[in-house]
């Protein structure tokens, strides 16, 4: 049987077309963006036309535009950047995130608290999204940062970005120049294929994106960081990204990073419409299986991606029987020291752990296509079948 790749929320396939644009950026055009002779020129030119792009896309200006090697680092500059101008500065502050996060900005919170910094949580509904009325009181008048994600990257659910954009300016005309600003960051990675991406449109000061999950490779990524904000460097060594990000410039990943939007920026609409209509197919197949349910519902949901429950099947098996036919999916649960641990996603939205041990994420992508369901449905009926059977 044909492999079937249904794990696009981890990692997408390079498009030929992106890596067509990075390829001379790998051989003879191989200079250091920082060298002054020709060979340093050429790259120099093919990061400032990448910039220029990528820039045009949020509808962000150039040195709004920094590049890094991935979302990770993106977000550790983030939250690290701005809580380190404030530390210097000596002043107390405090920093709000959800509970939904990936680890990148939960673990990164929770070092800052290790550190000392005042640190909240804020919870979602049972459908994934964040409750906008607690964050609200959570806001105090020492808060420097709030960070939210965009879209989930578990059950794809899509935050209220823009809303919270709007607290953050109510709170903003609260404080006078004396007080301390107010930021907003979202991690935006999950959302970039799908969503509006203006950050005026969405009013974020921080955004972070990554190549790897728009059909780039691993190791490129970006944060956007709105002029005035106050953030320093978390790595030291070199002079490249406006001083902010120390290291030599990644030459094709860029290239390829502003190809990647490119081909959203032309394509967005259609891949939409074909990703919707196979997750209808999708959802309505299921409708044959008994004891399952969703995570999140598609009306708040990203198109891409659908996250299912089955009782008495662990996730974990699920995963491991499929790719032995040949299916890649994903599930929530971690697998660690022998235990299994339910995913704080699914425990945030409420499900009891005998639903979340049972979770299992499909995502689509680019390169996927309705003759696709079946197979996949046929394979996973049986395997819920013998699992249920083998279930204490
Ligand atoms: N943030 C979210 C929402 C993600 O889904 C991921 C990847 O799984 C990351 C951050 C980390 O991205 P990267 O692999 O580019 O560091």
């Amino acid at each position: 049987m044909k492999s079937i790749y249904f794990d696009n929320a981890a990692t997408t396939k390079v498009d030929s077309r992106v890596l067509e644009a990075m390829l001379p950026y790998l051989n003879d055009e191989f200079g250091n963006a920082g060298s002054i002779h020709s060979f340093g020129q050429n790259a120099q030119s093919a990061v400032d036309e990448a910039r220029n792009k990528i820039a045009e896309f949020f509808g962000a200006r150039k040195q709004e535009i920094i590049f890094t090697s991935g979302a990770t680092e993106s977000n550790n500059l983030a939250i690290q950047g701005v809580v380190n101008y404030f530390v210097s500065q000596k002043q107390k502050i405090h920093i709000i995130t959800s509970k939904i996060e990936h680890p990148a900005v939960l673990e990164t919170f929770a070092e800052m608290k290790k550190r000392g910094i005042e640190v909240d949580y804020v919870g979602v509904d049972e459908n994934g999204v964040l409750k906008i009325a607690e964050l609200k009181k959570k806001i105090k008048d020492n808060t420097v940062l709030i960070s939210v994600m965009y879209a989930n990257n578990e059950v794809g659910s899509i935050q209220p970005v823009k809303e919270i954009s709007e607290l953050v300016k109510e709170e903003r005309s609260k404080r006078t120049k004396d007080n301390l600003p107010i930021y907003l960051h979202t991690d935006a990675v999950q959302a970039v294929n799908y969503l509006p991406m203006n950050v005026e449109y969405l009013g974020v000061d921080l955004m972070t994106i990554s190549g790897h999950k728009i059909y780039a490779p691993k190791g490129i990524g970006a944060l956007y960081i709105r002029g005035g904000v106050k953030i320093k460097p978390i790595t030291f060594g070199g002079h490249q990204e406006y001083g902010l990000r120390a290291g030599t410039n990644n030459v094709p990943g860029i290239v390829a990073l502003a190809k990647a939007l490119e081909i959203i920026s032309i394509e967005q609409k259609k891949e939409i419409q074909k990703l919707k209509s196979i997750k209808d197919k999708l959802i309505k197949e299921l409708e044959n299986f008994e004891n399952y349910k969703f995570n999140g519902i598609p009306e708040k949901q990203l198109p891409n991606i659908l996250n299912i429950s089955f009782l008495n099947a662990e996730g974990e098996s699920i995963l491991m029987l499929l790719d032995m036919d040949g299916i890649a999916i994903s599930t929530g649960s971690a697998c660690s020291s022998g235990s299994l641990e339910p995913s704080h996603v699914l425990t945030a939205m409420g499900r009891p752990a005998e639903w979340a041990h049972g979770s299992v994420r499909v995502s689509l992508g680019r390169f996927n296509n309705e003759n696709e369901v079946l197979p996949f449905i046929k394979s996973l009926k049986i395997i819920i079948d013998k699992l249920r059977k083998m279930a204490p």
